[in-house]
């Protein structure tokens, strides 16, 4: 599993780096991908190590009959603090205590994770994602966070960087 410092270490502050260009890329979906599944848009801002590992979970989707499993797509890039976390990553900030607070944003800060189905599968609730779909993204280099102590059934992030 991949954390926030690693991250950082890896990318530096997504506050002020993102922009530069140097990991973050505006991925085109592939035609058969979005012609799938629907909900997909056809151009994802991602993390460039994202690209091979959400094409992979997708192509397994489809080919295992699970298109209709992804019924929304939720988002990736977005530079915040993890839910919950918003006043201790202010305070660290506020310190100047940049490394702490780096702790306390989301991955989808660094644009390595996504999120789908998220009406019914919210923060700290019992997830209904299918197993199957899980499997698919799990296999393809994903973390679940449907698995965690306080459940973030929506979300999957890459499992480690490269
Ligand atoms: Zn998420």
């Amino acid at each position: 599993m991949i954390t926030s410092v690693q991250c950082y270490k890896k990318w530096g502050d997504p506050l002020t780096t993102f922009d530069e260009g140097s990991y973050m890329t505006l991925w085109r979906v592939p035609e058969y991908v979005w012609k799938h599944i629907p909900t997909i848009p056809r151009r994802i801002y991602c993390n460039e190590q994202m690209i091979i590992p959400l094409e992979v979970a997708f192509l397994d989707v489809i080919n295992q009959g699970l298109t209709d499993k992804i019924v929304t797509w939720d988002g990736c890039f977005q530079v915040r603090p993890i839910r919950g976390y918003a006043h201790i990553f202010k305070r660290f900030m506020n310190r100047g205590q940049f490394e702490a607070a780096m702790r306390y944003l989301s991955i989808h800060s660094w644009g390595c994770a996504i999120d789908i189905n998220q009406a019914t599968n919210g923060l700290g609730k019992v997830p209904t994602m299918s197993k199957d779909l899980v499997k698919c993204f799990k296999d393809a280099g994903f973390d679940w966070g449907g698995e965690w102590k306080r459940p973030d059934g929506m979300h999957f992030q890459l499992t480690y960087l490269t």
